[in-house]
């Protein structure tokens, strides 16, 4: 189908995210609604788009809001800690089941390959496809990308320092793009819209720690990133490396590992505490048996690492509130994620750090979604947020 101006500037508009209902696209091309809707259904006949989801905005009517059609089939690849989660997608729908996989903290590159190359065939498998039938393969992972997109760099895997997206693209003989969004943030934002929620920032604790925020306009219809490096804001100028390069970030005293090297350096040391038994376990376990202690309160030790963490959260979701106000914190990751009893000592401590004395009770809350709908959220707009060649 030969497409108009007009056509390729809805198509180009609904594909970014810029807008994707009719009055939102409307307003940006800035003509009559009706226009607008003799395109959509053009695009919608010849299945360049389709209808996505519908949001109820107050009591207005509710909004459509339309999605592209992908061309060729991709594989998507989430990897967060040693999960990973991946499947092909065609005609954004998974091609057989999605499939979700633990591996060994990796130690270096080569392991990252093969790892990526396992999961790359186990989600083929499933498909019934080969690696030549994929258009595209795309990563998301906790990094960031330098050098105009071409070279990765990450502060929980050091060894990722500068590898190069070709290194991936060589490794899988397939085409790789990075898609480095936080995969919970919009799914997150898009299960309160219909509560009236409209803005949302997630604070992580798991193996690195962020925080990120999301804005829903739903005249425009953009959500706004921010970038979200909590863990990188330096709090102790004299403390200890950064996976980043500079001293004392909040990820070197907050996150999963570096709690695990906390806890060991004190019992070497001769710290007595239960918690000596969890030396060498994942940082996970070390963050349930800590949540288990601060209810039973008999583990001096383990209190005061629990009050060292719960000041360091509250500090955080006051930066947050203070800096951006979102309607709701989402507490995440799993040093945070279904804490309950720890989510009434956050707010209370963050309530003298807020200013207005927020956050109100209601609005820190948990993850509502699982790591397989940030997936399928992901898969159906990965890397049309960040093209690279
Ligand atoms: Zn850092």
């Amino acid at each position: 189908m030969k497409l108009q101006v007009n056509e390729r500037a809805v198509l180009n508009l609904i594909e970014t995210g810029i807008a994707t209902s009719q009055i939102q696209l409307a307003r940006t091309l800035g003509v009559q609604p009706g226009s607008v809707n003799n395109m959509l259904k053009r695009l919608e006949k010849t299945g360049l788009v389709y209808r996505d989801r519908i949001h109820r905005y107050g009591r207005g009517r509710p909004m459509v809001h339309f999605r592209t059609k992908r061309t060729g089939p991709i594989l998507v690849i989430m990897w967060t800690d040693t999960h990973w989660t991946s499947g092909v997608f065609v005609d954004d729908a998974p091609r057989g089941a999605i499939q979700q996989v633990e591996s060994k903290p990796s130690a270096n590159l080569s392991e990252v390959l093969d790892h990526l190359r396992e999961v790359r065939d186990l989600a083929l498998a499933q498909s019934g496809l080969r690696v030549s039938d994929l258009a595209v393969t795309v990563l998301n992972i906790d990094a960031v990308l330098t050098e105009h997109g071409r070279i990765l760099t990450s502060s929980v895997n050091p060894w990722l320092q500068q590898a190069s997206v070709k290194d991936f693209s060589d490794a899988l003989d397939c085409k790789v793009r990075f898609d480095l969004r936080i995969p919970s943030i919009i799914p997150e934002l898009r299960a309160r819209v219909n509560e009236g929620v409209r803005s949302l920032a997630v604070v992580v604790v798991d193996s690195g720690v962020s925080a990120h925020g999301a804005r829903l306009d739903p005249q425009w219809g953009a959500e706004v990133f921010y970038r979200g490096e909590l863990g990188h804001v330096v709090v102790d100028p004299s403390g200890r490396v950064c996976g980043c390069g500079h001293r004392g970030c909040l990820e070197t005293v907050l996150s999963g590992p570096s709690l695990v090297r906390r806890v060991e350096a004190d019992v070497r040391a001769g710290t007595q505490s239960s918690l000596a038994t969890f030396v060498g376990e994942p940082p996970e376990k070390l963050f349930n048996e800590l949540e288990r202690l601060s209810k039973l309160g008999t583990d001096a030790y383990a209190d005061t690492l629990v009050e060292d963490i719960l000041d360091r959260v509250a500090w955080s979701v006051s930066l947050v509130t203070n800096l951006i106000g979102p309607d709701v914190v989402v507490l995440s990751g799993y040093g945070l994620a279904g804490r309950d009893s720890w989510r009434e000592r956050i707010l209370q401590k963050a309530r003298p750090l807020t200013w207005g004395g927020e956050p109100e009770a209601s609005r820190l809350e948990f993850p509502r979604l699982k790591s397989e709908d940030y997936f399928c959220e992901l898969a159906r707009t990965a890397d049309r947020f960040t093209p690279q060649d």
